[in-house]
């Protein structure tokens, strides 16, 4: 079927009103939970083909935010869609004043490859939630992943509803003339701009989940133990290739040395430093990352790791020190498993530094000085983070998790993305049986008072 015949049919079903009921969408949230478990081998095995992601991490930073997602819509979905009362000024009297939750129609959420099933079926089961169709494009990078979503999806779901097309850039090209009625796309800046684009056409919303260089504060005072502990595992956690990692650490001169060391001692505790011995270590992408990568690693001063075999696009967890903002490595966002480490005498130099690159979508702050913690959270701007953690902010459904600037427009998670994806209709509700004089002609000087004192 042409694809824009799938968008009319899903349009056609939309506009049949069965998404707007509560119990439906309730009904196929649980039914997309049981297709999940149903299909857990399959989902298992191709992200290993794809890119060597083990069962736990797999668990750990996929399905189990996926599951957790599906759960809360489930558990909220009634709440969140009812109408809200909210109070009516006396202008109005006698009126009443309610907010319809509304969704949107029909979506279209592209995916990004990194964490091909959360960043794809996130999205996609938030806007089933809110009571959208959805056309979903997960990321043809990881061939085996998009195949496995394409096949469970649309033998479980009607394409008029809920289907998955697959393809890449010449599908993206394709699915982007036609209009939507939101685009959610996660994925690079670059790209982001392309989407942006495209929508503008047909004055289409979008959300926009991007990347950017995320900095790791390590200001003196930090457990330095601690700190190296959560930082190694949120930075190699897939190999680098998380849009959330600390791209870089800032620390304070004075512990540079420490941290070093400290960072060195957990990688090696932790087994990833050899291939060898860590078969759950995740694969470069492609060919062209690894090289990307490769060039950053032989550019820079390695200061641990740089081990790599180009056969399997393996690239062991790799620390450069006495980095500077001037670095090849400093000009884009790493993606991978390298970590420069620049070193500061003083924090408003540091601060000065990150204010003067384009907002990131995270900051970390390791410190025990409260002081200066909120000294961070006040000055700079950024989508969101952790103070004494990396990366596992997004796992709190409560908090938004979006970017700002360059690093991304809107958020999701929970509720935040129930809002994403619906339109927060407001009416006003009068009865017939009063209808005072005031606003209509003629006009006076007494209407003109009265009027004063209603409206403001
Ligand atoms: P990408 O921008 O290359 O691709 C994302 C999607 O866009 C894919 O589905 C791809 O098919 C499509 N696409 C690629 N080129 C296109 C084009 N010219 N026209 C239309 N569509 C096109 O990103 P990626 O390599 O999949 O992911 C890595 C980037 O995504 C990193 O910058 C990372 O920081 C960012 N990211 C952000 C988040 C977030 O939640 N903010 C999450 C993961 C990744």
């Amino acid at each position: 079927m042409e694809i824009k015949d799938v968008l009319t049919q899903q349009q056609d079903f939309f506009n049949s009103n069965k998404t707007k009921n509560v119990s439906f969408r309730i009904a196929q949230l649980k039914k997309f939970k049981n297709v999940l478990k149903e299909n857990e081998k399959l989902l298992y095995n191709a992200i290993y083909e794809d890119f060597g992601k083990s069962e736990f991490e797999t668990y750990v930073s996929e399905l189990s935010l996926l599951n957790h997602e599906i759960n809360n819509f489930i558990k909220n979905i009634k709440k969140w869609s009812k109408r809200k009362k909210v109070s009516t000024g006396l202008a109005n009297f006698p009126a009443r004043s309610y907010i319809i939750p509304e969704p949107l129609g029909v979506t279209l959420v592209i995916g990004a490859w990194n964490y091909p099933y959360q960043l794809s079926l996130v999205p996609a089961i938030t806007s089933l939630a809110a009571g959208n169709t959805v056309m979903l494009k997960p990321s043809e990078l990881p061939a085996k992943t998009s195949e496995v979503m394409a096949k469970i999806i649309n033998d479980n779901f009607p394409s008029n509803y809920f289907c998955v097309i697959e393809g890449g850039v010449k599908k993206t090209t394709e699915l982007l003339e036609l209009q939507f009625d939101k685009i959610f796309f996660t994925g690079s800046i670059p790209v982001g701009r392309i989407i942006y684009q495209a929508a503008a056409k047909h004055l289409t919303p979008v959300t926009l989940e991007l990347g950017g260089k995320s900095p790791t504060f390590v200001l003196a005072d930090t457990d330095i133990k601690m700190t190296a502990k959560r930082i190694v595992w949120a930075k190699f956690l897939n190999a680098g290739q998380t849009c959330v990692a600390p791209d870089y650490i800032l620390v304070d001169q004075s512990i540079e040395e420490a941290l070093l060391v400290a960072l060195k001692e957990e990688i090696e505790g932790s087994h990833k430093n050899k291939e060898d011995i860590d078969e759950n270590y995740i694969r470069i992408i492609n060919s062209n990352n690894f090289d990307r990568l490769s060039k950053l690693i032989d550019n820079g001063n390695v200061y641990f790791g740089g081990y790599l075999n180009r056969d399997n696009r393996f690239i062991s967890p790799t620390i450069l020190q006495n980095v500077s903002f001037e670095d090849e490595i400093m000009k884009d966002e790493i993606f991978g498993p390298i970590l420069p480490v620049i070193s500061f005498n003083d924090l408003n130099e540091a601060i000065k530094m990150v204010k003067e690159r384009p907002k990131p979508l995270s900051c970390y702050i390791y410190s025990k000085n409260r002081k200066k913690i909120d000294k961070l959270l006040n000055e700079l701007s950024f989508g969101g983070g952790a103070v004494n953690d990396s990366v596992m902010h997004l796992s709190n459904s409560n908090l938004p998790f979006g970017g700002i600037g360059l690093s991304g427009m809107g958020s999701y998670h929970g509720k935040f993305g129930f809002d994403t994806f619906s339109h927060y209709k407001s009416i006003l509700d009068k009865p017939f049986w009063f209808e005072p004089n005031i606003k209509y002609a003629p006009y006076s000087k007494k209407k003109l008072t009265l009027i004063k004192w209603l409206l403001e």
